[in-house]
């Protein structure tokens, strides 16, 4: 017997006190993502449809870091990053843009309309989206990332974020003319296996606090972010972009269960492996493999996830430290021999 669902997750990060104080709030914004996401997949039935269906529940929620919710450059700018892919190994990615309220459609938009895989910045991308006739809406930061960010800069001049010991000695000068952050990273992202065993993997995020602008982050580099292949499974990554991109977290997932790990084995062995070159803190990933059992890891204290499948009767999310992921059904042996 096999499953078909989806799991999505809303970042990876610590425990700080703003996070705890919206916990509910995100388990709930949590579940309805995934439940869309799953009603999608039984009505549509494409595992492509639920990933972005889901992903846009968390864009729109403006509680995640994506879309509406996007965090800030050090220059008080929003520029998101969003990937996508199937397991026939479609793909489109954008970075560094601003210029879609759902940045992860504009990514759909770029696989489904254009040649290429990967655009970056707004000036191509506007031309691009005129092409197509994508609706362009402009990514404003929100009133509470604006008191975020000034929180940030503030801690940033007092030389209290560790994050970017290169960029600040960059950027010393910049900030005592002007106006970085412990923070929880709450990228968003779905990966999903539909009831013929195709799988799709997505991600979107406004990046890390206080990137330099011009920085593209892991959400949307294909491998290292997402990875989707129907002959494996697909993943969904989320952390410190620079060190996801430094192990290829997604792919390595995927070369996992490639080779015939399931999917939970094959994200807390390429957890392990970004443990052990790049040390604790840096990122969780999720997973599903094509016979429908899903994964994820983390190294970080947390990571904010929602499973649903057709063996649940519901959504179920995890966020807290404490909390497990919800039970699979077991898949028999000999549906899970090796197939290239
Ligand atoms: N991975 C994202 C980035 O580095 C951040 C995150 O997952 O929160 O841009």
């Amino acid at each position: 017997m096999s499953d078909y669902g989806i799991v999505v997750h809303g970042g990876a990060g610590s425990l700080t006190p703003s996070s705890k104080s919206t916990i509910s709030l995100r388990k709930r914004i949590l579940v309805q993502a995934a439940s869309v996401g799953y009603e999608s997949l039984t009505k549509r039935g494409s595992s492509l449809d639920a990933i972005v269906e889901a992903i846009k529940v968390l864009e729109d929620s403006k509680v995640f870091n994506a879309g509406s919710g996007s965090s800030l450059t050090l220059e008080g700018k929003v520029t998101a990053d969003a990937a996508l892919m199937t397991g026939e190994l479609r793909c489109g990615a954008i970075g560094c843009a601003s210029i879609a309220k759902n940045p992860i459609s504009l990514a759909r938009q770029v696989m489904d309309r254009s040649d290429h895989v990967f655009f970056v910045g707004n000036e191509g991308l506007q031309k691009f989206a005129d092409a197509t006739g994508f609706r362009q809406e402009p990514l404003e930061p929100t009133n509470e990332r604006l008191k975020q960010y000034k929180k940030n800069i503030r801690l940033m001049k007092k030389g209290a974020v560790k994050t970017w010991p290169k960029n600040y000695r960059l950027v010393k000068n910049y900030l005592q003319k002007n106006q970085l952050s412990p923070e929880t990273s709450d990228t968003v992202g779905a990966v999903a296996v539909d009831s013929t065993s195709k799988v799709s993997a997505g991600v979107s995020t406004g990046g890390r606090w206080l990137k330099l602008p011009g920085r593209v982050g892991d959400s949307a580099v294909i491998g290292a972010g997402i990875y989707a292949d129907d002959f494996a499974g697909a993943a969904s990554a989320t952390g410190a972009g620079e060190e996801i991109i430094r192990v290829c977290l997604s792919k390595t997932v995927c070369d996992l269960m490639r080779i015939g790990a399931d999917a939970q084995t094959a994200c807390e062995a390429a957890i392990d492996i970004l443990t052990a070159r790049r040390g604790y803190g840096t990122a969780g990933v999720i997973a599903v493999d094509r016979f429908g059992r899903f994964g994820s890891a983390r190294n970080t204290e947390m990571l904010q996830c929602s499973f649903r499948f057709r063996s649940m009767r519901r959504s179920v999310a995890v966020v807290l430290p404490s909390e497990n992921p919800p039970k699979q059904i077991k898949v028999s042996t000999d549906l899970t021999r090796l197939n290239f």
